[in-house]
């Protein structure tokens, strides 16, 4: 992945974002306060602008500019933690393309970092439960020899299932968790706007 890819892979969360966003408030009205499409929408029209005339030297200092900017535009548990993800990830990739296995355990130091700051693990019904079937994907792939672009995809999808997954879960993270019981039955919003940065990722990168 180039520098070139890399900024429109967050231009494409973006558009992403403003086209789900209605839906993500949806499944945030479910068990959280309905924001999450609008944090997510706003968070990510920052960054385009951000990234504005903007000269990066390598791809990594696309996703610390990502993340640096979401920490500061985006109010709520989501923005902190995404901008984390971002700026975690970015800060290990310093030359001007990433292949798969860097992209890999890059992307292992962005879930480090959101799980340092956010305390969830797999099974909090939380974005984790949808970036960490990612990634352990993701690796797979590169430890096997696949390209980028074939990691993503499988990453795409083992985010997909990981959202749909948190359905049958109790929160025990993040607002979700004071509805106790309640919070079961619904999809996360979280680990569905991951899942979508994830799907974007797999279409930017696709030959
Ligand atoms: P807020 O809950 O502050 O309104 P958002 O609605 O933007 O923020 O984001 C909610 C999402 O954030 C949840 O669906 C969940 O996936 C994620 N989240 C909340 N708390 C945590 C946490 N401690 N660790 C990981 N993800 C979390
Ligand atoms: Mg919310
Ligand atoms: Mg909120």
């Amino acid at each position: 992945m180039d520098i070139h890819q890399t900024r429109t892979w967050v231009r494409s969360i973006a558009a992403a974002m403003d086209q789900h966003k209605d839906h993500l408030t949806q499944l945030d009205s479910a068990i959280g306060d309905a924001d999450h499409g609008v944090n997510m929408q706003r968070g990510f029209t920052a960054v385009v602008a951000a990234l504005d005339g903007y000269e990066p030297a390598g791809v990594g200092d696309v996703l610390v500019k990502t993340g640096t900017t979401l920490i500061s535009k985006v109010g709520g548990a989501a923005g902190p933690l995404y901008g984390t993800f971002f700026r975690a990830t970015g800060k290990q990739l310093t030359g001007p393309v990433a292949d798969a296995e860097q992209l890999a355990a890059a992307f292992d130091a962005g879930l480090a970092g959101v799980q340092k700051l956010g305390a969830a693990v797999l099974g909090d019904k939380t974005m984790v439960d949808a970036l960490a079937p990612a990634l352990e994907a993701f690796g797979a792939a590169a430890r096997a020899g696949e390209d980028e672009a074939t990691a993503a995809e499988k990453a795409a999808a083992a985010a997909e299932t990981g959202a749909k997954d948190t359905i049958p879960l109790q929160a025990r993270k993040g607002r979700a968790s004071y509805l106790g019981s309640r919070s079961i039955g619904h999809q996360d919003p979280g680990a569905t706007s991951a899942a979508l940065i994830f799907r974007t990722l797999a279409e930017v990168l696709k030959p």
